[in-house]
């Protein structure tokens, strides 16, 4: 799934290493040092004047923007998003296609099912029956989406929370969803497949994906640091130096080159969705980066892998620099230090992540460091917040 709360904050940003980019950055800063007051006004854009239609202009049918900011899931945008994610698409389809035999004549629970993909590529399979669960408007979508495709008889929609909708049957064979979140565990919909799990599934039954794990490694990444976090320092000639402590705070969502790689991969996490309990989600996890050249250490960098260990053949995908770009992009964690590493030098500490308190959909991250180098000492704790 695609993750959001109403617009991507990242949309603006995928031109993450783009030259043309910091070029533009540096007639700004140009234009700022200017300071004529004047400008001000001369560049304020009149040919886009201010609109005088109300907040809740109808974006489609019925439907507000207000509505869209509550539901992000309700807008077919978020869909198209993940549909076009061939990586994630694809990989469903090839786990369900070359696993016909773990289907057929199986009752399967599709969480949140969305436009009803999953359940449609169960269905052409050969499950016996699919119940298609989804809270959002695009439940009413999915039901059109099934009777158009002619698969009326083996999917029943059922629009609702998992966690409040009466299933028809008592047990189901397999648990299929898509529930991944930025950073693997952002909007935490881990808990709602693992509560179906423990109240429908068969005991032999099938978790798809099974196996989810959380990787951390290092990177260069000076230019975009700048940009992102000193901006604050001077804006148009103020310090706003407030808001860089914000900035720092919350994990950027992003695509990393893989030639800011400092240093290896460290695996944090792995979880066994088949097995684990609710709130195993949460875990202190220590690491060590061993530094792989003499470089600049300025953000930890968190991805994620899932499989399907259930298949003929080993099935699966990455979300790291290194795999082909995803939706879920990685997730990228300043630190407060430059960190400056010789090769072979490590960086050590542990990651902690929790749900939020009030709000357990976002993710708290804790994270402790150190590096005692020839060229750098440093020992520090940073808060993170996912929201
Ligand atoms: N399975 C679809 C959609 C994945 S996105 C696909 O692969 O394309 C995850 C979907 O789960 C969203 O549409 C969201 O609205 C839905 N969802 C999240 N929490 C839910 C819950 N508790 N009950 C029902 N649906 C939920």
């Amino acid at each position: 799934m695609g993750r959001r709360k109403g617009n991507n904050k990242q949309s603006s940003s995928s031109n993450y290493n783009n030259n043309d980019y910091t070029s533009q950055q540096q007639v700004t800063s140009m234009m700022v040092e200017d300071e004529v007051l004047e400008e001000t006004t001369a560049s304020s854009n009149l040919d886009d004047p201010i609109s005088d239609e109300p907040d809740d202009t109808l974006i489609g049918g019925d439907k507000t923007s207000a509505d869209y900011y509550f539901d992000s899931y309700s807008h077919f945008g978020i869909h198209e998003e993940m549909l076009k994610d061939t990586v994630r698409t694809k990989t469903y389809q090839n786990v369900i296609y070359q696993n016909t035999f773990l289907f057929r004549n199986k009752v399967v629970l599709d969480v949140g099912a969305g436009t009803g993909i999953l359940s449609l590529f169960c269905a052409k399979a050969g499950a016996k029956h699919v119940y298609a669960v989804e809270c959002s408007q695009m439940a009413d979508m999915a039901k059109e989406i099934v009777e158009a495709n002619g698969f009326s008889n083996v999917i029943t929609v059922l629009k609702g929370k998992v966690e409040e909708i009466v299933l028809p049957v008592a047990q189901v064979d397999i648990i299929i969803s898509e529930w991944m979140g930025y950073f693997l565990l952002f909007e935490n919909m881990l808990d709602t497949v693992l509560y179906a799990r423990n109240k429908w599934l068969i005991n032999d039954g099938i978790v798809l994906p099974d196996r989810a794990a959380l990787y951390l490694t290092a990177i260069e990444d000076a230019e975009y640091k700048e940009d992102k976090i000193e901006f604050w320092n001077n804006v148009y000639g103020f310090d706003m130096r407030c808001i860089k402590k914000q900035s720092m705070m919350e994990p950027l969502v992003d695509t990393v080159d893989q030639n800011q790689i400092v240093t290896n991969s460290q695996l944090l996490k792995t979880m066994d969705i088949s097995k684990m309990a609710l709130g195993d989600a949460s875990f202190t996890a220590p690491f060590k980066l061993v530094a792989e050249r003499n470089d600049y250490i300025h953000a930890l960098v968190a991805y994620f892998d899932v499989s399907f260990t259930k298949c003929h053949k080993f099935t699966g995908f990455s979300t790291g620099p290194r795999s082909r770009a995803t939706h879920w992009k990685q997730t990228v964690l300043y630190l407060e230090d430059v960190l400056t590493v010789c090769e072979g030098e490590a960086v050590v500490g542990s990651m902690t992540v929790i749900p939020n308190k009030k709000n357990p959909r976002d993710v708290d991250i804790t994270l402790k460091y150190s590096l005692n180098g020839q060229r750098c000492q440093v020992s520090r704790t940073q808060h993170y917040k996912m929201r």
